[in-house]
C-alpha cells in the first residue's frame, strides 16, 4: 500500500526552507557540494555498518556518487548508494532540524535577506540548498536491507509541507531528483556539472560519477548501442591520505566546509602523518567564526574519526579538551580497532596519548599563526578568547602554552581590543615590580576608569583590564605567569613591592599618620559595614575607594555565583 501523507514541516526547518528559496545566493552552484557531500556521508555510514553486517554491501559493493542530468526536461540527478533512509528516518532528517538551540537561533533571523543569508551560512545549510536551484524536490530512497518494496518517495514544491509515499526502489540508496527553476537550467549542463564536481568535490573520497561524453561517431563508422558508461569526474581519494605538498590551499579549504558543515573558509589548519608509537594521521581546522552553539553543553563537538580509512563517527570528542571544542577535523587512526565505540574510546589507552599529542598540536597550531599572522590571530582570539581561558583550569599541564596564547586588554593601550599577550605585558614592567596587575569590571569603560588605577597610572604601571564574566574565575586558576602572580588591583593592602620607591614610603608612612584621626572617625559611622579603613596613596583624584579582602570574592565572581543561583 503506497500510503501517501501530506506533512508539514517542523517551524524551523520551514524558516530554512523559506530562506533557501528566498535568500539571493551569489553562489547557487553549491548545492551541488552540499548533495555530494550528503550522499559521501551516506556511503561513510554504510561502510560502517557494513563492519559488523558485512551482507549489506554484499549485491553492489563498490560504493559510488553518480550524476546525471536531463537538459531538455532540466532537472538534475544525484544519486548513491549509501546508507539509504527509511520512511521515519526520511520525516526525521529532511522535515526537521534536529539540532537543539535552532530555535533560539532562528529568532535571530531579521527578515533583512542579506544578513539573514550571512545567518544561515553560519549556521549551515546543507539539503535545503537543494531549493536554491529547484523549485520541486523529489528524493527516492531505501534503507540498506530493507526489501525492494520499502523504498520511499519524498516530495516537496512548496514551503508549507511536503509528501510522502512508499514506493517499489530496487535499489539500495538514495536518488535526489531537481526540477530546476528557470532561472538555474544553466547548470543541467555536462561541462557546468563537470566544473563544479571538480571545484568543490574533488577531495570526497568516493567516485562522483558522470557519463562519459560520448564522441560524436567518425564518417561510414557505425555507432554501436552500448550500455552507457560512467567516469569518476573526481580525484576520489580521501584528502588527508594525499601527501601536504601536493594539497593546494583550495582543496583544504574545500574539505573543511565538507566535515564541519560550515559555509565560510577555515582561519587556519595544521595536517600531520604520525608514525611510530602511535600511527594516525590528523588534519585540524581552526573554523573562521564561532558557532551558535559555542557555549551550549549539549552542543555537538569533536573531530570526525576513521580507523584505517573507514569512518566510525562524528563527533568523536574524546580527542581534544573541551576548551579546545571549536577545533574541527578529522582523525585516522591505525591504532583503533575497527569496532570502536565511544565506550571502548573512552577506555583505550591510545585515545589519552592521541589527545594530549592532538591538544598539543592545535596549541602549536595557534602559537604559529600569532608569529606569522597577527591580524588572523587577533580574529581568532576575537571569536574563541573567551574559550581559551577556559584552557588553565581544564588543562594544568599545558598551562605555561596556552598562557602565551592568551590576549588582553591593558592601560597600556586603554583600548577594549584584547591585543595585549602577558609576554608583552611582562617585558614592560617596571624594575622591582613583582606582580601582574589586574582590574575586574563589568564592561570596558568602568574598567578603564576604576579609582584603583589611579596610583598605576601615576606611576606608569601597566594593569590589565578584565572585563568578560569568566575573568575572576579565570585567573583564579591561572596564578602566575612567568614566576610572576596575577594581583587584583581592588583587593587587600596593595603592595607595589620593589616598585614602591624609598620616596613612595616615606609619603605612605607620612599619609597614615596625618589621616589617623580620620581613619577613626570613619571607622566608627561605617561600623559593621565595613571590615577595616585605611588611609592609602593609592588614590590620586578620588577620595576614597572600596577594596575586596584578599580572601572575598569578587564582584564579578559574586554575580556568577547568584546567577547560578548560590
Ligand atoms: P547534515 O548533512 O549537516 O546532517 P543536511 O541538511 O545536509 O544536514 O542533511 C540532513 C540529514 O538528512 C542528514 O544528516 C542525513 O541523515 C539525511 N540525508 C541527507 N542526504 C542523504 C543521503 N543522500 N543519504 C542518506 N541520508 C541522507
Ligand atoms: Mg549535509
Amino acid at each position: 500500500e503506497a500510503h501517501k501523507e501530506s506533512h508539514g514541516f517542523q517551524t524551523e526547518a520551514k524558516q530554512l526552507l523559506h530562506l533557501m528559496i528566498h535568500s539571493l545566493y551569489s553562489n547557487k552552484e553549491i548545492f551541488l557540494r552540499e548533495l555530494v557531500s550528503n550522499a559521501s556521508d551516506a556511503a561513510d555510514k554504510l561502510r560502517f555498518e557494513a563492519l559488523s553486517k558485512p551482507e549489506l554491501l554484499e549485491e553492489d559493493p563498490d560504493l559510488r556518487i553518480r550524476i546525471e542530468f536531463d537538459k531538455d526536461e532540466g532537472s538534475i540527478s544525484i544519486t548513491d548508494n549509501g546508507i539509504g533512509m527509511s520512511r521515519d528516518e526520511v520525516i526525521e532528517n529532511l522535515g526537521t532540524i534536529a539540532r537543539s538551540g535552532t530555535a533560539n537561533f532562528m529568532q535571530n533571523l531579521t527578515g533583512d535577506q542579506k544578513k539573514d543569508a550571512h545567518l544561515i551560512g553560519q549556521f549551515g545549510v546543507g539539503f535545503y540548498s537543494a531549493f536554491i536551484v529547484a523549485d520541486r524536490v523529489e528524493v527516492f530512497t531505501r534503507r540498506a536491507g530493507a526489501d525492494a518494496d520499502q523504498g520511499v518517495h519524498w516530495e516537496c514544491s512548496g514551503e508549507a509541507e511536503y509528501t510522502i509515499e512508499n514506493v517499489e526502489w530496487p535499489q539500495r540508496g538514495t536518488r535526489v531528483v531537481l526540477h530546476l527553476k528557470d532561472d538555474a537550467k544553466e547548470f543541467a549542463d555536462g561541462w557546468r556539472l563537470r566544473s563544479i564536481i571538480k571545484k568543490y568535490s574533488d577531495h570526497i573520497a568516493l567516485p562522483v560519477e558522470m557519463l562519459k561524453e560520448e564522441a560524436p561517431a567518425a564518417e561510414g563508422e557505425e555507432k554501436e548501442d552500448k550500455a552507457p558508461e560512467f567516469e569518476a569526474v573526481n580525484a576520489a581519494q580521501a584528502l588527508w591520505t594525499r601527501s601536504r605538498s601536493d594539497i593546494k590551499s583550495e582543496e583544504y579549504k574545500e574539505f573543511y566546509k565538507h566535515i564541519s558543515h560550515d559555509f565560510d573558509d577555515p582561519l587556519t589548519w595544521s595536517h600531520n602523518r604520525v608514525e611510530g608509537k602511535l600511527d594516525y594521521t590528523s588534519l585540524l581546522y581552526i573554523p573562521g567564526r564561532a558557532p551558535f552553539d559555542l557555549y551550549q553543553r549539549d552542543a555537538a563537538r569533536g573531530l570526525k574519526l576513521y580507523v584505517q580509512r573507514t569512518f566510525i563517527m562524528d563527533d568523536a570528542e574524546q580527542f581534544l579538551p573541551l576548551y579546545l571544542r571549536f577545533v574541527k577535523g578529522v582523525l585516522d587512526s591505525n591504532d583503533l580497532p575497527l569496532n570502536v565505540s565511544r565506550e571502548i574510546l573512552q577506555k583505550d589507552r591510545n585515545t589519552d596519548a592521541i589527545k594530549s599529542a592532538l591538544t598539543k598540536r592545535v596549541l602549536d597550531m595557534l602559537g604559529k599563526l600569532a608569529g606569522k599572522d597577527a591580524d588572523q590571530y587577533q580574529k581568532f582570539w576575537d571569536l574563541f578568547g573567551n574559550v581559551m581561558k577556559e584552557g588553565p583550569a581544564e588543562d594544568f599541564a599545558n598551562k605555561e602554552k596556552i598562557a602565551k596564547l592568551l590576549r588582553f586588554s591593558s592601560t597600556h593601550t586603554d583600548e577594549p581590543k584584547q591585543d595585549q599577550s602577558l609576554e608583552d605585558y611582562v617585558g614592560r614592567m617596571q624594575e622591582g615590580q613583582k606582580y601582574i596587575y589586574y582590574v575586574c569590571a563589568d564592561n570596558f569603560a568602568t574598567a578603564k576608569s576604576s579609582p584603583y588605577l589611579e596610583v598605576f597610572r601615576k606611576k606608569g604601571i601597566e594593569v590589565l583590564l578584565l572585563t568578560d564574566q569568566i575573568d575572576e574565575w579565570f585567573v583564579g586558576h591561572m596564578h602566575e605567569f612567568d614566576g610572576k602572580p596575577f594581583q587584583d588591583v581592588a583587593k587587600g593592602a596593595l603592595d607595589l613591592g620593589e616598585a614602591e620607591s624609598e620616596e613612595d614610603k616615606a609619603e605612605r608612612e607620612k599619609v597614615e599618620e596625618q589621616a589617623g584621626a580620620l581613619v577613626e572617625r570613619v571607622k566608627e559611622v561605617l561600623q559593621n559595614r565595613v571590615e577595616d579603613v585605611r588611609a592609602t596613596t593609592r588614590l590620586v583624584d578620588s577620595p576614597a575607594c572600596l577594596v575586596v579582602s584578599e580572601q572575598d570574592m569578587g564582584p564579578q565572581m559574586r554575580r556568577i555565583l547568584e546567577q547560578a543561583g548560590q
